[in-house]
């Protein structure tokens, strides 16, 4: 494919391509442009130029187009779904609430736009007018990662389209090819310009795009390893960065918990997706007198899921996305069982499928926080499991990380619920339900999971606007006696 800067379809201007895999047989899907430094050039120059038509658009007619937007992505739901597992390895049934939850996303912003932004404020006297505009800051760059390439690319486009202003997306070099499918089937409406897409490692044109001074704002959801980088690169040009970085999400069982309930949970919030997500549940803290049990069931549900294919109707949980995944996976699993902790089932790669970069899910015990898989993100389907004495114990071990990501607890004793929302540190709170995303609540990190902007709700459009405050002064005459010079 190629990819798609000013509404037309182009390669890289050194002609550079990159393959991209399918991880379920490890086959070339498709070669994408691999860009360079002149091919941002060009995007930057087209979304700025369309920029200054784009800013001065009514919200009517941005909200109509966003809504339209929204039901070209039902349109062609099904070919986008299919393309979406191929390239990055989820089931269909992901793939399907992946398109279900954007377009959920694209008419929220539609909506909220229309309520209008800014406000009035009290005049200081009485000739005083004063109040606050907010304005799209312009061209915004849109950096997303492997694991919901659709998902995090709506979470940023459609409040950053709805304020005004103008987006180049670069997707994961993994996982660029359902993006490129959105160009000429869900953003044809929109002029050329205002949507570009640009492709290719970020390794080659990451830098050009990110301290581009003609880009005032970046939008990033990645590791934590690239966030960093694109905040020292820019560092010294002060601009409007977004960082939504990695995760290492703990879950706590309470003492009064339903342990089959919290095992089934935590048992699916640890895989889905193949554990590829940022919020996953990667450590599990349990009371030590339902540890025994809690471990029985855990281990049941993970022995019942069924591994494959993600366009295989049966498969549960599909591969990872691709080899170093798997890699991490390895490290972290040998690491935790060099320090003592017991692998219950899988920790070695699936031997059952000939291909495919297929882990199956793995429970490790005897953990302690000096492993890997413990302090690390893995992103992949593995767990740690560890008991503790008192629920402060818990809620130390669940403070104990460099991320701030999510949280979740299974209780229904108000008490302990109220002492886990208060005391845990990390930018989203579950109780008794891991995962689910609620598009008018912000979702974003505490510590080392991002920086204070938030990603939906009103903080998701918040994040695209800028601050202008307006001092209006209607009578000048009477101001005069403030002022130098005159009689
Ligand atoms: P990654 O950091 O490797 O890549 C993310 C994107 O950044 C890709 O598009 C990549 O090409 C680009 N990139 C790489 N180097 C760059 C550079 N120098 N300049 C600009 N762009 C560059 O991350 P990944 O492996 O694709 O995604 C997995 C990570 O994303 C995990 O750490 C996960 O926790 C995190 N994540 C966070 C959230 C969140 O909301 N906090 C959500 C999903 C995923």
């Amino acid at each position: 494919m190629q990819m798609y800067i000013n509404g037309q379809w182009q390669d890289a201007h050194d002609g550079d391509q990159i393959e991209v895999i399918n991880p379920a047989t490890e086959a070339v899907l498709d070669t994408v442009p691999n860009a360079c430094s002149v091919d941002v050039d060009k995007a930057v120059a087209s979304s700025k130029l369309a920029f200054q038509q784009w800013r001065k658009t009514v919200v009517p007619s941005r909200s109509l187009l966003l809504h339209g937007m929204a039901r070209k992505l039902e349109q062609h739901k099904e070919q986008l779904a299919q393309q979406l597992t191929l390239e990055q390895g989820k089931t269909l049934f992901e793939s399907h609430c992946e398109i279900e939850w954007s377009v959920e996303c694209i008419d929220y912003y539609a909506e909220l736009i229309k309520n209008g932004i800014g406000r009035v404020l009290p005049p200081i006297h009485e000739s005083a007018f004063n109040f606050v505009l907010k304005e799209p800051y312009g061209v915004t760059a849109c950096i997303t990662p492997f694991n919901y390439p659709l998902l995090l690319l709506f979470w940023k486009i459609a409040p950053a389209l709805a304020a005004g202003n103008t987006v180049i997306i670069k997707p994961s070099e993994k996982t660029p090819l359902t993006t490129l499918m959105l160009a000429d089937r869900v953003f044809d409406d929109f002029p050329s310009g205002v949507i570009n897409i640009i492709t290719g490692l970020g390794e080659k044109m990451g830098d050009a795009l990110t301290c581009h001074p003609d880009v005032p704002t970046i939008a990033f959801t990645g590791s934590s390893r690239t966030g960093t980088r694109i905040a020292q690169k820019t560092a010294g040009m002060v601009k409007n960065l977004h960082l939504e970085l990695g995760g290492k999400d703990a879950a706590v069982v309470a003492p009064d918990a339903d342990i089959a309930l919290a095992a089934r949970a935590f048992g699916s919030s640890s895989i889905w997706n193949a554990g590829q997500i940022c919020t996953s549940t990667e450590r599990i803290y349990v009371p030590q007198q339902h540890y025994p049990l809690f471990i029985e069931q855990l281990l049941a549900v993970y022995q019942s899921i069924n591994i494959g294919p993600g366009d295989n109707p049966n498969s549960q949980m599909g591969p990872l996305c691709d080899e170093q995944g798997l890699k991490k996976i390895d490290l972290h699993v040998q690491d935790a069982i060099s320090k003592g902790a017991k692998v219950l089932c899988g920790g070695e790669r699936s031997k059952h499928l000939q291909q495919g970069y297929f882990y199956p899910p793995t429970l490790i015990t005897n953990a302690n926080h000096s492993m890997l898989c413990m302090s690390e993100e893995s992103f992949g389907p593995i767990v740690a499991v560890m008991p503790y004495q008192s629920f402060e114990q818990a809620i130390d071990y669940v403070n104990d990380s460099i991320y701030g990501l999510g949280a979740c607890l299974m209780s229904n004793d108000a008490q302990l619920i109220r002492q886990f929302f208060q005391n845990v540190k990390a930018g989203t709170i579950w109780i008794n339900d891991p995962l689910p995303d609620n598009v008018a609540g912000p979702f974003g990190g505490m510590k080392q999971s991002g920086t204070s902007a938030r990603e939906l709700g009103p903080e998701g459009l918040e994040s695209f606007l800028e601050t202008k405050h307006v001092h209006w002064e209607f009578d000048p005459q009477q101001r005069q006696e403030n002022w130098f010079g005159g009689e």
